[in-house]
Formats: C-alpha cells, sequence, structure tokens
C-alpha cells in the first residue's frame, strides 16, 4: 500500500455506515487535532445512538452498549476498559467521539458484525443474530489489550504487556545521508545510524520488548516504505538519524541532541532538518511520494498519533541529553516524510552533528553509540510504563470501579 494512501485513509471528511437496514453519513472533524466522529443522534433503524449523562457518553451500536466518559481516551466494553487516541468531546451541542475508537476498535470487538473498509472510510454492517454478535463480542483488542491483573511484570521494566518497536536506521545503501565531516574517514550518517540503531535492538530486546529493524545492512529502503515496517502489531517507530549543519559560521559550533514529532516546522532550524532527511526521496525509485507531501504536510494537525507522539519525543529526548556531551536541544516538530505513515507513535532522533568536533567523535565511538542506544531505550520504556499506566487507570485498577 501506497503512503499517500494510507495518509488519505485516516482523513476521511465522512464516515459511511451501511446497515441492511439503511445508510448514514456522519462528517469528520478535526477541531481538537484528532480525528473524531460526529455522534450525532441518529435514528434507531441505522444502529448509532448516543446518549449523554452528566459527562457519561453510551453509544449503542446495533443493541451493543459502548460507554464513554468525556474528555478521557478510553472507553468501556463489556466490563474492560480500551485506549483510543484522542478522548470524547462536546461541541455545538454534539457529541463528537474519536474515529479511533469507530475504525480500529468496533470492527475488532464486532468483527462478526462490523467491517471497516480505510480506503472508503467505510463501516459495513453485516445481517447477523444478536446471538452471534455477542458471542465474538468477548474477543480482546489485540493492539490494545485491557491490562491483566495477574501478568506478572517484566522484572526490568515492570511492564505487563508485549510491546514491539520499530527501529528505523536512517539513509543506506546509495544514500549515505550526511557526509559526517567529523567522521573517521569513510564513515558517514548512515553508518552511525546503523551501528546505533543495531545496538537499540539490542538493548530494547534485553528489555523484553519485540524490535523489528527496518534495515540491518547497508542497503536502502525508501522512505514510504519504512513506515510499513511498523504494522499491526507495532507499538512505537523510532528513526535514528545524524545532524548536520550547512558551511558557515556556526558550522562547526552548534551541537547536541533533538528528537522530531511529525508536524508542521515551526522554524527555520526545522525545516532544515526536515528538508535534509527528506532529501533522500531523490533515491527512491517509486512514484508514490513525488508530489503528495505538500498535501500531507497540510494534513499534519490530523494525524491522530500526534498526541503521543509528542510524549513519547519528550521522554526520549529527556533520556538522551542527559548522557550527551552536546546541547539538549529539546523536542522538535517537523514535517517528515518518514513519520508521516507509521499509524503509531513516531520519533525521529537526531543524535548530534556531523560538523561539530566533539558530537562527531561521540557519535563515531563504539561508547558513544552504547550510551545513546541505552539512553533511546530507556526513554521507551518510560513511555511505554506512562502507557501502560493509563490503561490500568482506564481499567478502573483491580476491576469494575468507576
Ligand atoms: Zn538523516
Amino acid at each position: 500500500m501506497n503512503a499517500l494512501l494510507l495518509i488519505v485513509a485516516l482523513l476521511p471528511q465522512q464516515v459511511l455506515i451501511a446497515t441492511p437496514r439503511g445508510q448514514a453519513r456522519i462528517p469528520v472533524t478535526a477541531e481538537r487535532g484528532i480525528s473524531a466522529v460526529a455522534a450525532i443522534l441518529l435514528s434507531q433503524p441505522l444502529g448509532l445512538v448516543t446518549s449523554l449523562d452528566g459527562s457519561t457518553i453510551r453509544a449503542t451500536l446495533a443493541g451493543v452498549e459502548f460507554e464513554f466518559e468525556l474528555d478521557s481516551p478510553f472507553f468501556r466494553y463489556a466490563g474492560t476498559a480500551y485506549a483510543m487516541v484522542g478522548a470524547p468531546y462536546v461541541a455545538r451541542d454534539t457529541v463528537f467521539l474519536p474515529l479511533h475508537w469507530l475504525s480500529d476498535h468496533v470492527p475488532r470487538l464486532l468483527a462478526a458484525r462490523y467491517r471497516w473498509d480505510p480506503g472508503l472510510a467505510r463501516l459495513d454492517e453485516r445481517a447477523v443474530s444478536t446471538a452471534a454478535a455477542a458471542v465474538t463480542a468477548a474477543a480482546p483488542s489485540p493492539s490494545v489489550p485491557a491490562i491483566a491483573s495477574t501478568a506478572a511484570p517484566n522484572p526490568i521494566t515492570g511492564l505487563r504487556l508485549p510491546h514491539t518497536i520499530v527501529v528505523d536506521p536512517g539513509h543506506g545503501g546509495v544514500d549515505p545521508g550526511n557526509p559526517g565531516l567529523h567522521f573517521p574517514r569513510g564513515l558517514a550518517e548512515k553508518d552511525i545510524t546503523l551501528g546505533i540503531g543495531r545496538l537499540l535492538r539490542a538493548e530494547l530486546v534485553r528489555r523484553g520488548l519485540s524490535v523489528v529493524l527496518t534495515r540491518s545492512t547497508d542497503t536502502l529502503i525508501d522512505l514510504a516504505n519504512r513506515p510499513l515496517f511498523c504494522r499491526a502489531d507495532c507499538d512505537l517507530f523510532v528513526s535514528i538519524h545524524v545532524n548536520a549543519m550547512p558551511a558557515g559560521r556556526r558550522q562547526g559550533t552548534i551541537n547536541g541532541v533533538e528528537t522530531y514529532f511529525l508536524s508542521d516546522a515551526k522554524t527555520e532550524d526545522q525545516q532544515r532538518v526536515a528538508q535534509m532527511e527528506n532529501d533522500a526521496l531523490r533515491f527512491e525509485t517509486v512514484a508514490t511520494v513525488e508530489g503528495p507531501l505538500a498535501y500531507i504536510l497540510r494534513d499534519l494537525q490530523l494525524n491522530e498519533y500526534l498526541r503521543e507522539s509528542a510524549r513519547l519525543a519528550e521522554l526520549v529526548q529527556g533520556k538522551v541529553a542527559g548522557i550527551h556531551p552536546g546541547e539538549d536541544r529539546g523536542v522538535q516538530q517537523g514535517p517528515f516524510m518518514v513519520l508521516a505513515a507509521a499509524r503509531r507513535p513516531s520519533i525521529l532522533v537526531e543524535t548530534g552533528f556531523a560538523t561539530n568536533r566533539d558530537d562527531g567523535a561521540f557519535l563515531a565511538s563504539a561508547t558513544g553509540q552504547h550510551r545513546i542506544a541505552s539512553a533511546i531505550a530507556d526513554g521507551i520504556v518510560a513511555y511505554l510504563v506512562e502507557f501502560e499506566r493509563k490503561l490500568a487507570v482506564g481499567n478502573g485498577g483491580s476491576g469494575e470501579s468507576r
């Protein structure tokens, strides 16, 4: 599937609910930065009925009830809490529910009854008996399972759920990345990112996590294809890069680490880094990446994973800045092609400047690469621990308390 289609699929203008009893079109809005589906009080035959009672929202689909709280990114179904990207809200006398609920959770929880077509933004209801629907209703969501209170935590991390991280060493093959002014002779950005990427895999595996590398050798993976490694069972996408300043007065002095998440560039400097990393597009052979970038950038605010990505970036940046000899350049935002289609919390770490002598030496050293990999792994674990804690809170701790 090409990256543009994936993005377009994320951003429908409206959702079509098709049932044996008729069809309804529901507008989709993104005024809170996430795609929310307008939960209008639909007529009973179409199936989706909502009610607002204090801050509790009940949405009923074909006789099955989902319970939401305003401004809480969880819903409750059959006694279990599930996490959503975004929270329900009220605007102009209308209840808005996150599109994530309708497009991801409903087809999974009620698999016998509903099918979601992302290309058409269409939810199809099949004519089956309510009894058949109820049988499959108990299947938990595979990507956001509820925390079983009996699951033993990992002794190193305290994590209770399995997680898969996609690690993306930037550039490779005919695309060297930045030439690495202060790397030992012959080394370029692509070699440093591969070194750190492999070490990061080892550090994450040591912490009990599953890892997929987009490349484990000196080869070029098209930017548009890298996020596709992050499929159904992937939780996070982390791309590794090395920064460089253009020739000029400041070239040798600027140093340090910064972590990006996908957004519009807010400053000239952010724009420079995004342009530099997106420049790998010129090495690519597939036609899918021509043109759509501008379209994607226009609609970045709709990326449902922005908020989670920002938090992941913050935690990783904090850990890496703690061990880095250079400056803490903070969390940045930029329109990175490689992050655009991940559909998961995703970040890009600029691990230092090849144009700075000290950064260059640190990045090219075994110790430096190891410390960076270990710090990124710590940041990822901190994020996942927080994420699991949120799920547990949404689950009412030990059971049914609300
Ligand atoms: Zn790069």
